[in-house]
């Protein structure tokens, strides 16, 4: 199976069709935000750090998210990645080709998902996430269809993130573009991207996105 880079600012759409594609394909979510998220919640003096740094919508370092990426990869066999929010960086996206080359795996596609900047804030600001499998929901373009329960796991444990925010959306979209946003180029560089448009109702984006992988993967 394919390995897919998912890029985009915060809201546009990349855990979503992330989970769509686990749930068509059989493919593998690797998002740091969620193992970040649940390192937070560890206790540990670690995770509080990285809980501030999310919190005021920084990027937390690079070796730490390396770190848990590489441990994800080496403990999984075979391919069909989707990495969601991941690489962010420059020294990221060299981090994930080697860590794929020493697998014997490679990157077929990066997919932009091209929003408007205008629609993240609504986007952000409806978002809620199960708490217990990570399903994405939105007040007003995807609710629970029962409300208060999650649709994927049937669990209560639906809640918002503590930075989705207007306040800290603004400081990471000032990161996305300081240093998410180099890596367009360089994956076009490649001749790996293609961009999709994620302003489409759902549905539309994930057949976008099933389009490049059937042409790439
Ligand atoms: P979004 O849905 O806004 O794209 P994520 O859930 O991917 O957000 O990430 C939430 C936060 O976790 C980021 O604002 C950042 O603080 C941290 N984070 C996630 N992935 C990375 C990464 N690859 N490098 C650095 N920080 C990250
Ligand atoms: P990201 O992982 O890129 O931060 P999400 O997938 O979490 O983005 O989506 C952000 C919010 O926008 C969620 O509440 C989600 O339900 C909603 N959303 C995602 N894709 C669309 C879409 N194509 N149209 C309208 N709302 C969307
Ligand atoms: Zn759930």
């Amino acid at each position: 199976m394919p390995n897919v880079i998912l890029l985009g600012p915060p809201g546009a759409g990349k855990g979503t069709q992330a989970k769509r594609l686990e749930d068509e394909r059989g493919m593998v979510q690797l998002s740091t935000g969620d193992m970040l998220r649940a390192a937070r919640t560890s206790g540990t003096e670690m995770g509080r750090r990285v809980a501030e740094v999310m919190d005021r919508g920084e990027l937390v370092t690079d070796d730490i998210v390396i770190g848990l990426i590489g441990e994800r990869l080496s403990a999984s066999q075979g391919g069909g990645f989707i990495f969601d929010g991941f690489p962010r960086t420059l020294k990221q996206a060299d981090a994930l080709a080697a860590l794929l080359d020493r697998m014997g795996q490679r990157l077929d596609a990066v997919i932009e998902m091209q929003v408007d900047d205008a629609v993240l804030v609504a986007r952000i600001t409806g978002r809620y996430i199960c708490g217990s499998c990570g399903a994405v929901y939105h007040d007003t373009t995807r609710p629970t269809r029962v409300a208060g329960v999650c649709d994927a796991c049937g669990s209560t444990d639906l809640r918002r993130r503590a930075d989705d925010t207007e306040e800290a959306l603004k400081q990471r979209l000032l990161e996305y573009y300081k240093k998410t946003s180099p890596l367009i180029g360089y994956y076009y560089a490649k001749g790996l991207l293609t961009t999709v448009d994620g302003l489409a109702d759902m549905d539309a984006v994930g057949a976008a996105v099933a389009a490049v992988l059937d042409r790439r993967g």
